[in-house]
């Protein structure tokens, strides 16, 4: 992909977000040196001092975008990348920041802060693929370390990677757990949630609360039945779909549904 005698060039740019999608790429450890070999990291703000201006080979992208100037960056950074990726909740879905969508920012920014004035935002929080296209989205919140190695191994051969998009009950049923809804009767949105976390939440009795994301064609109608019947009320219908991913299409759709 990249040009002859040189090594691909490798960005990872940060909109708005909490940073933690990166830090599993510089949680990496052994792996990064492997990675380090076979690319040449020309702008990574989180981990290096230096920064190479130009075009890039493959950009990884965290955040979402929720000012006039990250509109205006994120075209930039698409013009300047061959390959565009987003990583995690916040750039392929907007974010827990995507609440707003739902509330009058204004009044938040006048609540929390002194000087509201100060602050320029936009109304919304919005994924990446809403301004610009995006080659892949990784999904997760943070993003799983293995599957972003399996991402930049397959971006630098030019595969597609395999992120199963199945749901988090696949990975309970390949570990063996015990399923905590049928068991336990505790709330669990594995069947409507992407895969590739390897069903952490389950795996110490816990339900899944969505972080990774609607799965491929997700059956929400028939869990918020079930949920009901556990005994969740409809705000708590709303509210289960509303946290990190509640501006990815599925899941703002069936928390709507449920609003008022
Ligand atoms: S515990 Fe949750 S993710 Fe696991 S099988 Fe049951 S419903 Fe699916
Ligand atoms: S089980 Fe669900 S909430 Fe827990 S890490 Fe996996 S996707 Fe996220």
């Amino acid at each position: 992909m990249a040009a002859k005698n040189r090594k691909p060039r490798l960005a990872v740019w940060k909109f708005a977000s909490c940073d933690g999608c990166q830090l599993s790429l510089l949680d990496c450890e052994d792996e990064l040196l492997a990675v380090a070999g076979a690319v040449d990291i020309a702008y990574f703000l989180e981990a290096t001092r230096g920064a190479v201006r130009g075009r890039y080979d493959l950009s990884l992208v965290e955040g979402s975008v929720t000012t006039a100037s990250d509109a205006a960056r994120i075209q930039d950074v698409r013009a300047r990348s061959r390959t565009l990726v987003t990583i995690g909740a916040c750039a392929t879905a907007g974010g827990i920041q995507a609440l707003r969508n739902w509330a009058d920012v204004k009044e938040y920014a006048s609540v929390v802060y002194a000087r509201p004035d100060y602050i320029q935002t936009l109304a919304t929080s919005t994924a990446i693929a809403d301004h610009v296209a995006v080659d892949f989205e990784l999904r997760g919140c943070p993003i799983s370390k293995r599957q972003l190695l399996e991402v930049i191994s397959a971006m630098l051969a030019g595969r597609r990677p395999v992120t199963p998009p199945h749901s988090v009950c696949i990975e309970c049923k390949l570990k063996g757990n015990v399923c905590v809804m049928v068991a336990l009767g505790t709330p669990c949105l594995g069947p409507v949630t992407h895969a590739g976390c390897g069903a952490i939440c389950p795996s110490y009795n816990r339900g899944c609360y969505g972080c990774y994301g609607p799965m491929e064609t997700p059956n929400t109608l028939s869990l918020s039945d079930g949920l009901h019947k556990l005994g969740m009320d409809k705000r708590g219908l709303m509210q289960v779909y509303r946290t990190f991913n509640a501006s990815a299409g599925p899941f703002r759709e069936e928390s709507d549904r449920h609003d008022g």
